[in-house]
């Protein structure tokens, strides 16, 4: 009998088995999509293998319903490594399954369904052709035009045509109004054709982009593509590297070569970027030297678009795919190269359903397909400067700016103990800290000034007993946030730090849950009517700025203000020097090149330093590099101001220095010691409950179980805890943790199985999770 192993999309462990019907024998393939019965009903799952064999004695296997198309949806290459990542993690195949297929085919099962068409051949039939718009392109033929026959819209439109390469007509018509005449007629005088093409899909830029013309290397970049190039045409045999390069190195311009060689080898590409780094204008680079052969994967995608771009991508019409951590999955043809930019950030770890490190997985895809991995940053995570010095990846190293004009910022640390307020008053817009930005706008250049807080005040304080307002079902303190029409009150007559919140107009915020609420008239705990908003966040801080400097054009970007499509305009803003101070939180600080920005100021630098958790002071650092590196790209020399409470911290002095190996070697040093990654191997077991009690029981039960494991018992993995997460509530829930820690992996991997088996026999109240090599330890 043909059997067919299928994964299911759903939180289930392992394959399931079913008959394949002989009409269905000859075109069913693995990685194809197939409907099957689950329970009462039907399903779509992934062939994952197919085998003559006899069923187990006694077990009547279920025929499958349809093939949903003829050809696979996965290559055997993502086939085997979504099985890979799904042992790494120890997660349920079908929820990885669900991942690397896209959404939008569940929707076209339903319509299949409703037709009655969707069983046995005619399923093949009648899902062949998905319906794709198509559009009329024009290319530029090598004809050369008599002199002088041209005028007007027909020249411009050619030279365009002859700098840009082949243009959608739509496209042309947003530059030329009446580019589909013009086009006709050079068509007729055999200047260009013209042709229908399925629409390329998911651009997130609009309008066209012209080709760029590719600067000169300079030395350290032409050794690191020439190093990777030399690796994606298999002449050497290390193909992962680390790219190490200070801001504004010209690391993306070695990206782009390494992909144009990819290209010639006729290889497809894969370049993974940080959520928040992929703007129009990252994607613009890669459009200007590619054109349409890229997909950008992003998570604002209309389910038809992304599956139109896993089409294409697996027809090899598209080579390049460039995305977020979900581009992982993105089925790039014989994949020659993975680029994973800012390889250090966090948002690379995906903290729900399958919880996968998209950089790990990135390796682990790359060293599967026999392609070549780079991973690049200005402050690269432990974990891969480690591994550069073992030797596992190689270290290519770009050591100043691109542009010789541009040098590093000179760094100031301020100790906010010992300085005293400018004019404004707040103790955080410190004298120097107003001063410099009084120079800055005096020679009509731009300042960024970041705040790791969003919202206007961080908490709210009794005056009477000193309670802080909590949420009611988070563990956390509410942040006041302005209520988007009414601007505070005038901050006049009282000192800034404390307003009291009678003068308020706004809601409290829960960071964690979302929650929200108006502001109490009076304390819960005491009932005195002396509620305080204390401390600033960037609501505030603009304010306060905007107060300060009259004359200048203050704006904020965080994520109150910007979903994708402002953020964009304020942006553009800023790059049309339309604004003068620009506040924010992280999303300042990614990526971002403008010439005019010569000053940076972190005003705040405490508030990343002190979380409980061992990455605190890498991600810190890494932050401060980051912001710093805004400052000063281009001509003008740039300046950096970095406020603190400890200026003797190590993130603090390393950064000043810019010595981001000081800060490696010395954070390596710390972690060796306390037996932490990259010298260990963790993973979480988190449990959470409504009741206090039931959680605390599930997660002692676990730990019992765990301590009597043999690999625990002889001291090969370490059990700590249970004990209640930094975060003890959250969503109305409680929360414990366990952690485990082992020095290598396969001895951490061999107490997965029975944990799994006991997570899944706790108390129903009860979720259990499993974190393999957590990032968010909270
Ligand atoms: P990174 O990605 O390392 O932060 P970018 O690739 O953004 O750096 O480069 C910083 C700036 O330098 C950009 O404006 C880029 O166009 C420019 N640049 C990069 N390489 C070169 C080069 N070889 N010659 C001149 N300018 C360059
Ligand atoms: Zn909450």
């Amino acid at each position: 009998m043909l059997i067919a192993d299928v994964a299911v999309p759903l939180p289930l462990r392992g394959a399931f088995s079913y008959e394949v019907p002989p009409v269905m024998a000859l075109s069913l393939v693995p990685g194809a999509r197939v409907l099957c019965d689950f329970g009462k009903r039907q399903i779509m799952g992934v062939v994952l293998a197919l085998g003559e064999r006899e069923p187990e004695a006694g077990v009547t296997l279920k025929p499958l319903r349809a093939v949903i198309e003829a050809k696979p949806v996965l290559s055997a290459e993502m086939l085997g490594f979504a099985q890979d990542l799904a042992a790494y993690y120890a997660a349920p195949i079908g929820e990885v399954m669900r991942l690397a297929v896209p959404a939008v085919e569940r929707q076209r099962v339903d319509g299949l369904r409703a037709q009655g068409e969707l069983y046995g051949e005619s399923a093949l039939k009648n899902t062949k052709h998905v319906a794709s718009a198509r559009e009329q392109v024009v290319t530029a033929t090598n004809t050369v035009e008599t002199p002088g026959t041209l005028r007007g819209q027909a020249r411009e439109l050619l030279a365009f045509l002859r700098g840009a390469g082949p243009q959608a007509v739509s496209r042309l018509e947003e530059r030329f109004s009446n580019a589909r005449a013009a086009a006709k007629r050079l068509t007729a005088l055999g200047l260009v054709t013209l042709e229908l093409r399925d629409k390329a899909v998911g651009s997130t830029l609009e309008g066209v982009v012209p080709r760029d013309v590719p600067p000169e290397l300079t030395e350290p970049q032409m050794q690191a593509v020439g190093a990777i190039v030399a690796a994606v045409r298999g002449e050497r045999d290390k193909r992962a590297f680390l790219l190490f390069g200070v801001t504004g190195s010209g690391k993306t311009e070695v990206y782009l070569r390494a992909i144009e060689a990819c290209l010639a080898l006729g290889k497809g590409a894969l370049v993974m970027v940080p959520e928040i780094a992929l703007t129009p204008q990252l994607v613009g680079r890669f459009r200007a030297r590619f054109g349409d052969d890229v997909a950008v994967i992003h998570s604002g995608l209309p389910d038809r678009a992304r599956h139109q771009m896993h089409m294409d991508l697996l027809s090899g019409k598209l080579r390049v795919a460039i995305g977020a951590r979900s581009a992982l999955f993105a089925p790039v043809p014989s994949l020659g190269l993975v680029i994973v930019d800012e390889e250090h950030d966090g948002s690379f770890k995906q903290e729900e359903g399958v919880r996968y490190h998209a950089r790990d997985m990135a390796l682990l895809r790359a060293h599967r397909a026999g392609a070549t991995i780079v991973l690049g940053s200005a402050t690269p995570s432990l974990e891969s400067f480690e591994l550069a010095r073992r030797g596992k990846h190689e270290l290519l190293r770009l050591p100043g700016r691109a542009t010789s004009t541009a040098v590093l910022p000179n760094v100031t640390v301020i100790d906010v103990k010992r300085v005293g307020p400018g004019p404004s008053g707040h103790k955080l817009i410190t004298l120097p800290l107003h001063r410099a930005l009084d120079e800055t706008l005096a020679k009509q250049e731009q300042a960024i000034i970041f705040l790791n807080r969003r919202g206007h005040s961080p908490t709210i304080v009794c005056g009477g007993c000193g309670v802080v307002v909590t949420c009611k079902a988070c563990s956390v303190s509410l942040t006041f946030h302005v209520s988007r029409r009414s601007k505070l009150a005038s901050t006049s007559g009282r000192t800034p730090d404390e307003l009291l919140v009678n003068d308020a107009d706004g809601l409290l915020h829960c960071h964690y849950c979302g929650y929200r609420d108006r502001l109490p008239s009076a304390c819960e705990a005491c009932g005195a009517k002396a509620l305080m908003l204390e401390g600033l966040g960037t609501e505030k801080l603009e304010e306060v700025l905007a107060e300060a400097f009259p004359n200048a054009r203050v704006a904020r970007l965080d994520r109150d203000v910007a979903d994708g499509k402002k953020s964009e305009r304020i942006l553009k803003r800023m790059r049309d020097r339309e604004i003068d101070i620009l506040v924010g939180t992280q999303m300042v600080t990614k990526g971002h090149d403008y010439p005019f920005v010569t000053f940076v100021g972190v005003v705040n630098a405490d508030t990343a330093l002190g979380l409980p958790d061992f990455r605190a002071a890498e991600r810190a650092f890494s932050l401060l590099v980051q912001v710093a590196g805004r400052a000063g790209r281009h001509e003008r020399p740039g300046r950096v101001f970095i406020q603190t409470y400890q200026p003797e911290h190590p993130a603090i002095r390393f950064a000043k220095r810019h010595d981001v190996e000081g800060f490696l070697e010395h954070e390596l040093g710390d972690r060796k010691e306390v037996g932490y990654p990259p010298f260990a191997r963790l993973a979480l077991v988190r449990t959470d409950a409504i009741e206090p009690a039931v959680a605390a029981r599930a997660a002692e039960q676990l730990a019992a179980m765990l301590r009597r494991l043999p690999a625990v018992q002889s001291g090969s993995v370490e059990v700590l805890g249970p004990a209640p997460a930094p975060l003890a509530r959250l969503r109305g829930r409680y929360r414990h943790r366990i952690m485990l820690r082992a020095d290598e992996r396969p001895a951490l991997r061999s107490v997965f199985g029975e944990l799994i088996r006991a997570m899944g026999e706790l108390d129903r109240r009860v979720r259990a999770v499993l974190d393999v090599d957590p990032v968010s330890m909270l």
